[in-house]
């Protein structure tokens, strides 16, 4: 397989629109492709596909990839070494990569699953299904996300939590606010706290993470004509990997305490993953630049999995869900090649 079939193949993905949960025409042209391949065992569930090489109980090495995209079209072309479209970067460069690899016969053993619902509610994700039904499927000795990473190494991932602090104050006729007490105006001084706390930046395997902590909604009003007794604010904590989602919470807490805090409530949360590079060495060798993710992705799931991973795939990350999504092909050639050789 070289650069240009890479190409094609990118673009082919992208000619079949796979909006979350509509993702079966992509996964039928996924199974089609695999279809002819007499060294891969090939699964589908729904529109999870799974395929592996048969070469006995070596260890594995399982790539992952989402079948979806954010919803809205784009105008879809290849030209001076580009391909545009949406899913371009996020992900269907790095599914052309993985079928790219899957087409080789290997002398190790690797796991390829192709799965729906990445880009929605983590509820419905593709492997975590995967997970639940076909746990065998996850008995592998490392994993590589494909996601978008511009061709370089990214190590580990955040974890991610959302808290609401909840503010109390005393009601009051603004003509009196002296009578009141404003929640708004403590909430506000929660956000001022929280800002100046200083963020972390851990280094772990030599990779610099970088801590953020965000208000991200704010809720408060009585009335034009009334001192508001509650307030709420939402803030995301994104927070490097030696840390779990309790201490992280701790954390938070105590940046946005405040006396007029009435409570603290942790809504939703996902643990981080530490950069396991020690797994990677080889990989590693093979391309020159990595560094932490600090992003959420699926390489946190597998870790819980107990599969320690990576993320590395084309395309820039910062054009992932936009309206200029478009992907080189030359990252699409360094990708497949780093991989293929990794994976002999
Ligand atoms: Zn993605």
């Amino acid at each position: 397989v070289d650069q240009d079939q890479l190409a094609e193949l990118t673009l082919a993905l992208i000619e079949v629109p796979s909006v979350s949960r509509n993702e079966s025409a992509l996964a039928d042209f996924v199974m089609s492709f695999l279809a002819g391949f007499t060294h891969l065992k090939v699964e589908r569930s729904g529109n999870t596909i799974w395929a592996e090489t048969l070469l006995g109980q070596g260890e594995r090495t399982l790539l992952a990839g989402h079948l979806d995209t954010v919803p809205g079209e784009l105008e879809r072309w290849r030209r001076g070494g580009t391909i545009a479209g949406r899913g371009a970067v996020d992900m269907k460069g790095g599914l052309a990569v993985m079928l790219g690899l899957a087409a080789k016969e290997r002398r190790s053993n690797v796991t390829y699953v192709f799965y729906p619902c990445e880009e929605v509610d983590a509820s419905e994700n593709g492997l975590r299904f995967l997970a639940k039904t076909h746990p065998e499927v996850f008995r592998c000795a490392r994993g590589v996300v494909l996601e978008p990473t511009g061709a370089d190494l990214e190590a580990g991932c955040q974890g991610t939590l959302r808290v609401r602090v909840e503010v109390k104050g005393v009601r009051a006729h603004s003509a009196r606010p002296f009578m009141g007490d404003n929640a708004l105006v403590h909430a506000a001084e929660v956000v001022t706290h929280a800002e100046l706390a200083p963020r972390r930046r851990p280094v772990i395997d030599g990779l610099e993470f970088r801590e953020s902590l965000v208000p991200v909604r704010f809720e408060s009003f009585v009335a034009n004509n009334v001192v508001p007794d509650y307030a709420s604010v939402w803030f995301n904590h994104r927070f490097a990997p030696d840390r779990d989602v309790a201490s992280a919470m701790e954390w938070v807490r105590s940046v946005v305490m405040t006396d007029s805090v009435d409570a603290v409530e942790l809504e939703d949360s996902a643990p981080g993953a530490l950069p396991h590079l020690e797994h990677f060495k080889e990989l590693k060798e093979l391309i020159p630049t990595s560094r932490a993710k600090l992003g959420w992705t699926d390489v946190s799931f597998l870790g819980q999995l107990g599969v320690p991973a990576v993320n590395f795939g084309p395309g820039n990350p910062e054009l992932a869900h936009g309206n200029e999504e478009a992907v080189f092909e030359v990252e699409l050639g360094k990708v497949f090649r780093a991989l293929n050789s990794w994976l002999r």
